[in-house]
């Protein structure tokens, strides 16, 4: 399972360790606000962070799942697929979008959008990782576990060709496989 990769970049301490962090930080957050929380997971790359962050998030909260994909073989940004099935529980709520990283900002443009006309009471965004040499300024970000240099990666719920995402670590994927 490992001959596509090159080095591990984050360790699964070191990600347990700062996702702990990260649900406390979010925690403290959403605490002293009334009204639900509803968290948005962007399937399938948040799989595992989703999993391992909610569990240390101790509020009552609700979860929908929204289903785009847009690497689709490979390393390279395709077409956004639609969503599989509607957001629920949005109205009226504080939505809390989780998404595994933010590179060009493609995806989590479409769905702040998309979650923005359904008029939840706030939006916030929360993700594994973020490519700072990309994400463009203007889409906001709210917590942020990692930031990283500009490698494909994966592992962790991330995926190359829709493998590797039961892999524990972060990974960097061999350069010759990038395209
Ligand atoms: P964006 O729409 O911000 O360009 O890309 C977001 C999506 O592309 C992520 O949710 C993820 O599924 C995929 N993606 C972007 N960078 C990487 C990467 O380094 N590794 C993997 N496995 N997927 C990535
Ligand atoms: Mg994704």
């Amino acid at each position: 399972m490992l001959e596509d990769l090159e080095r591990v970049l984050i360790d699964e301490t070191q990600i347990r360790r700062r996702v702990r962090e990260l649900a406390r930080e979010i925690a403290i957050h959403y605490q002293a606000e009334q009204g639900g929380l509803t968290i948005v997971p962007i399937m399938s790359g948040s799989i595992i962070f989703l999993a391992d962050l909610i569990r240390e998030i101790p509020l009552k909260l609700k979860i929908s799942l929204a289903h785009l994909s847009s690497y689709r073989e490979g390393t390279q940004s395709g077409a956004l697929e639609p969503l599989v099935t509607p957001v629920k529980d949005i109205t009226g709520r504080h939505v809390l979008i989780v998404d595994d990283i933010l590179d060009t900002g493609r995806t989590l443009r479409f769905i702040q959008g998309l979650i923005r006309g359904l008029e939840p009471t706030s939006l916030r965004t929360a993700v594994l990782l973020r490519k700072p040499a990309k994400a463009p300024p203007e889409i906001p970000v709210d917590f942020v576990a990692f930031d990283i240099d500009d490698l494909f990666v994966v592992g962790y719920g991330l995926d190359y060709a829709d493998v590797y995402r039961n892999y524990p670590h972060i990974g960097v994927l061999k350069r010759e496989l990038m395209p």
